[in-house]
């Protein structure tokens, strides 16, 4: 509440100035809190570098739900894979308590993870995206894991814990490492969230998602109904019709939409 107080003091004093004509143009409404945008609304923050030439992942984590150094290591992979930082990906862990009784809703994870938040998603040269480890679970129980808005995903290890297969193929291991990939190829606008692919990829009974289920971004991924895995491998990597969408929104040959920052 402490930094409204300024806010509303030069709100104040514009309606003053302005009488009741209003002059609330754009410049106005830039002073208001930061803009959350949608998933994929810094995916181009990330693709290029000709703003953000450095990007942190801050893992919000509470105790005991640290995520698999794989996972991360995975994520930092897949990442350096499509976007262009020049001077690097890294990830910041810390433990936070949430504090939070109950499921869990999408503007939940939204609140915690902004009163979380270390930095400004956009600091300086550096991209911000965060992702939230916390206890409990999301408030339809299958679902594994969320992207809320631009720079923000949670992902749900008590429900991962419950989605491992039948002879632990896949592995509660392998769920968080695809689940991650998963949740963060939404911030980077898959599929179809921000642009328009020129490939039918994108699954007709669910948007947002893959209809190929070697993609990393088929729409069971984050779900746990997992069992169309259980006789091969969950997938964690990008398809080609992914990185074909992610290679033509870098270069502009596909149009993109709803950018925080382009
Ligand atoms: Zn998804």
């Amino acid at each position: 509440m402490a930094r409204r107080a300024p806010l509303t003091v030069l709100l104040v004093s514009m309606m003053l100035a302005c009488g009741l004509s209003g002059c609330l143009g754009d410049e106005a409404l830039d002073l208001l809190p930061e803009k959350k945008g949608i998933p994929g609304g810094l995916t181009l923050a990330c693709l290029q570098s000709s703003m953000y030439t450095s990007m942190v992942i801050e893992i919000d984590h509470e105790p005991g739900y640290r995520p698999f150094t794989s996972s991360t290591d995975m994520l930092i992979d897949r990442l350096e894979q499509v976007c262009d930082k020049p001077s690097g990906i890294s990830i910041k862990y810390a433990e936070v308590s949430f504090d939070h009784e109950g499921t869990w809703s999408a503007q939940d994870v939204r609140d915690k993870g902004w009163a979380t938040k270390d930095h400004s998603p956009r600091d300086g040269t550096t991209l911000y995206w965060q992702v939230l480890f916390p206890a409990g679970t999301y408030e339809t129980d299958s679902v594994l894991g969320v992207a809320v808005d631009a720079s923000t995903v949670a992902l749900f290890s008590d429900s991962i814990d419950e989605a491992d297969g039948p002879f632990g193929r896949p592995s509660v291991e392998d769920v968080e490492n695809s689940v991650l990939v998963h949740e963060v190829g939404h911030l980077l606008g898959l599929v179809n969230l921000v642009y328009q692919s020129p490939v039918d990829h994108e699954d007709d009974e669910h948007p947002g998602h893959s209809n190929n289920e070697e993609s990393v971004m088929y729409w069971a991924v984050e779900s746990a109904d997992l069992s169309n895995f259980i006789f091969g491998e969950l997938p964690n990597e990008f398809d080609a019709d992914d990185l074909a969408d992610l290679a033509g929104l870098a270069d502009g040959s596909i149009a993109i939409r709803d950018q925080l920052w382009s």
